[in-house]
């Protein structure tokens, strides 16, 4: 917590009431920064507004078998901090587990059969001659296209423009079929040819920026970077790529519910309208709240009036409640857009397994035409998440475009993914579970302008006192930026509060 943010407390006077809305990881970490500042004696108190029976939003795990199923995330991006230090901060840091990375390798399914990424491919930029030369991910001519770009790149663009449109300038269509659309597919259910360049991939901007060629930028940003340890890590770079919780991802949710004050947790209880200083505030004003009380929230157990209000929740369900408190605000929010996801996850004895490749998994390119979008193998991921004798693997369908498949029965996805199974990896073993996770539109698309519509919204935001936004509409999807979201949601709020009068005594 930033040592600014304290709120003055005169005797008698109430607590600053703040509200927070959704209790996913971000509306969850939002509550965790609150409770700290409570804790160190703020004049604080606050309720977590949840729809939902339970807490943790996408964030979903069980054991089944013994294996971990995640129905959600199933880990995080080592290199962003947030998510390592909420756990740290919980005593959950034993829990913490790396990817399993000397097995990382990952394949492109290409007319039905896996293709292993080349090494040293850093995204979509080749940096290794012999394994691009070599690859059958690339036709002769997508490779002869990628010498060219080092030697002749294209202009650098002016404008924001899709990931696809900046792919194609450099390296042709063909890497946005194989490689740039299946990976945002896989890992933002995206649509490479929507997905803003700037607001996803804003480091290959800066690198054509500064080189025109993104290879040129990526060779010498790998030539001045620190050279390797004797054990080939490079010093201060992340053990490994990914890193998740042993017993679930779902514990930093338990760790932070187990913190929080009692009583301050309000589960099923979904916010149906909020109003700002309005008259059309169904309670009247209690005497109390007349200095800084100025928002009031509707749930079907009644009004509740709040000093400060935290959104933590998807951009259009944002966009609903703020109808009626700032009609821009809710239209800029409106304007994200997002897709849903459906995952399947098989348990399989692992004798069963024996005939899958090493490696993490596979991702489908579009142009494959299946339901399927990735497939990880996450006992290959993970160690130590499944018992030995167990192999699971998680199907990933949906993405932009194929919300349809979210009214599909259970019994129909899982003959979906198992004919998809069969035909890529000739695998035919019985599961010996499943697991279906639907996600309804719970994966934020950043679209070109995003950065610009970012920008417009902070703006509005700003003019509301007492107000913050969190989640993964904004600034990244993962795990670790809507936990960095919501802390600096609740400290936004707590300094807002602080430029405000005191409250009344009461
Ligand atoms: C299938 C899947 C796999 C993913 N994999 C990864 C991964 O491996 N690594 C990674 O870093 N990220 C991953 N992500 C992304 C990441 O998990 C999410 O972006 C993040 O968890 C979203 O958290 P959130 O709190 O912003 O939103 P949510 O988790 O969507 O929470 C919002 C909450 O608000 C509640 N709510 C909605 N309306 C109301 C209302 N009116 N009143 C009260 N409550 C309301 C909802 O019930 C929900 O609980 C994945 C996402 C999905 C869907």
């Amino acid at each position: 917590m930033s040592r600014d943010v304290i709120l003055s407390g005169a005797p008698g006077a109430r607590n600053r009431r703040i509200a927070i809305i959704g209790g996913g990881i971000a509306g969850m970490s939002a509550a965790w920064t609150l409770e700290k500042a409570r804790r160190a004696g703020q004049p604080i108190e606050y309720s977590l507004y949840e729809a939902a029976g339970r807490l943790g939003g996408v964030i979903n795990s069980e054991i089944v078998d013994g294996c971990v199923v995640e129905g959600g995330p199933d880990s995080f991006l080592t290199e962003k901090p947030a998510a390592a230090a909420l756990c740290r901060e919980l005593g959950i840091a034993d829990q913490l587990l790396p990817s399993n990375d000397r097995e990382r390798k990952t394949y492109i399914v290409v007319k039905n059969r896996l293709v292993p990424l080349p090494d040293g491919l850093m995204f979509m930029i080749p940096t290794k001659l012999l394994p691009t030369a070599f690859t059958r991910l690339f036709s002769w001519s997508t490779k002869l296209r990628m010498a060219r770009e080092y030697l002749f790149p294209p202009e650098p663009g002016t404008e924001d423009e899709s990931v696809a449109d900046m792919t194609r300038r450099h390296f042709g269509q063909e890497t946005v079929d194989r490689l740039v659309s299946p990976l945002l597919s896989g890992v933002y259910g995206g649509d490479a040819s929507q997905l803003s360049v700037r607001a996803v991939l804003p480091r290959m901007v800066a690198m054509e920026q500064s080189h025109r060629s993104l290879t040129r930028a990526m060779l010498a940003a790998r030539k001045t970077a620190a050279p390797p340890s004797p054990s080939g890590r490079k010093p201060g770079s992340p053990r490994s790529l990914f890193t998740t919780l042993r017993g679930g991802m779902k514990l930093m949710v338990d760790g932070v519910a187990a913190e929080l004050a009692p009583g301050s947790v309000h589960l099923s209880t979904p916010v149906q309208a909020l109003h700002h200083n309005s008259d059309d505030c169904p309670d009247p004003k209690p005497p109390d709240c007349r200095y800084t009380c100025g928002w009031c929230l509707e749930t079907s157990f009644g009004v509740e009036r709040f000093d400060g209000i935290i959104l933590a929740l998807p951009a259009w369900a944002a966009a609903g409640l703020l109808r009626r408190v700032d009609r821009l605000l809710s239209s800029l929010l409106s304007e994200i857009a997002y897709s849903s996801s459906i995952t399947v996850t098989l348990g399989y004895n692992s004798a069963d397994l024996r005939s899958l490749p090493p490696g993490f998994g596979y991702l489908v390119p579009p142009t494959e035409h299946r339901s399927m979008l990735a497939c990880t193998f996450v006992h290959a991921k993970f160690a130590g998440r499944t018992p030995p004798d167990k192999g699971v693997l998680r199907c990933f369908l949906g993405g932009s475009g194929n919300d349809h498949l979210l009214d599909e029965s259970d019994a129909r996805l899982t003959s979906v993914v198992l004919k998809d199974l069969s035909e890529i990896l000739g695998l035919d073993a019985k599961p010996t579970f499943v697991r279906i996770a639907r996600s309804r539109h719970a994966m934020a698309q950043y679209g070109v302008g995003h950065i610009e519509r970012i920008q417009a919204i902070r703006d509005n935001v700003a003019a509301l006192p007492g107000f913050a936004l969190a989640g993964n509409a904004y600034e990244g999807i993962g795990v670790p930026d809507c936990i960095r979201t919501g802390q600096q949601a609740a400290e936004a709020v707590l300094h807002s509060l602080k430029e405000q009068p005191a409250p009344a005594t009461v």
